[in-house]
């Protein structure tokens, strides 16, 4: 069975099962792609997670012309940090896409705890993922049924639990309606360190095994910063995190670091080790990281 996920179905499907096939999925960045194809198998088995291993082995994807990732291959351990880092362009976000599969690769495979991605359904699948970033989508309803899209029917304590540990209450509560506060167009009513707030507010109450978090490039204000770093870190705790990485502060703790340059993982260590290297990694580190680090930190 071959499904076309066409803009309007996309939209269709949205308005449909809003409380319960959206979850985990990035709306924005579906609604906007063009068409894709994905090979759907009739009555796949649930994704089973275990330990939340994620690897690609020798993944090739181009999305048309030219080639996004070109023999990738590379493992997330289970329950810890691994970091991407490289150019734009390098196929970092390109990685996310594929473990979500809102693309299929080529060839090679994704596989989590043993299973590739393509043979499990894909509603098990995007359950088991949370995907956060700067730009994570609100939808213009109340911060409590933005946050309760992670888990619909979840009570108000789970809610404001949640809410708390991604240092999400205290503003949502100077809100003129607290959780009953429209969010406004695509969260507009909200500045961008608090969108982020109820997104992480959002994946906490999922309580998904794989992360998928795609940190700030902009710069929000200190205090912002701050809230969200320790919101970040809660959330991360015993979850299998792939980050792509814009602080050194990120790429310092991870347990992995997987440098990519055009489609390719080039070098793999830890901080030390491949700043010691000389290599990529070291030049990316000093172009990169460091202006933001310094302001950051
Ligand atoms: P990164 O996240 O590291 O900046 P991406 O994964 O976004 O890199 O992009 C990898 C390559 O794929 C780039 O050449 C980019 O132009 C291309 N690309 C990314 N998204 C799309 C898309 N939706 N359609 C066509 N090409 C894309
Ligand atoms: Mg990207």
């Amino acid at each position: 069975l071959l499904l076309a996920y066409d803009p309007a179905r996309r939209l269709a499907r949205l308005n449909v099962n809003l409380n319960k096939s959206i979850v985990g999925v990035r709306l924005m960045y579906e609604l906007i792609d063009e068409e894709q194809d994905l090979q759907v198998v009739e009555n796949a088995p649930e994704l089973r997670v275990k330990n939340g291993e994620v690897a690609l082995r020798d993944v090739h994807f181009s999305y048309g012309e030219g080639a996004a990732l070109r023999g990738l291959s590379l493992t997330a351990e289970g329950g810890r940090t691994t970091a991407l880092v490289g150019a734009s362009g390098a196929g970092k976000s390109t990685v996310f896409a594929l473990i979500e599969r809102f693309y299929d690769s080529q060839s090679g495979d994704i596989v989590i705890d043993g299973q590739p991605v393509r043979d499990v359904s894909l509603a098990s699948l995007r359950r088991h993922i949370a995907y956060v970033s700067q730009e994570s989508y609100l939808f213009n309803m109340s911060i409590r049924d933005n946050i309760s899209v992670g888990k619909p029917g979840a009570s108000h304590s789970e809610i404001e639990a949640a809410a708390r540990a991604a240092n999400a209450h205290e503003f949502i509560l100077e809100l003129p309606n607290g959780y009953d506060t429209a969010a406004g167009e695509g969260g507009g009513r909200l500045s961008g360190g608090q969108r982020q707030r109820v997104a992480i507010a959002r994946a906490m109450l999922r309580d998904a095994p794989i992360l998928l978090l795609d940190e700030a490039t902009s710069a929000l204000d200190a205090e912002s910063e701050s809230k969200i770093q320790a919101a970040l870190e809660t959330l991360m705790a015993g979850r299998t995190t792939l980050v792509i990485a814009h602080r050194l502060s990120t790429v310092r703790h991870a347990h992995m670091i997987h440098v990519l340059d055009k489609g390719r993982a080039i070098e793999s260590g830890t901080h030390d080790e491949l700043f010691e290297h000389d290599g990529i990694y070291r030049r990316l580190c000093e172009l990169q990281f460091q202006n933001r680090s310094e302001a950051a930190e």
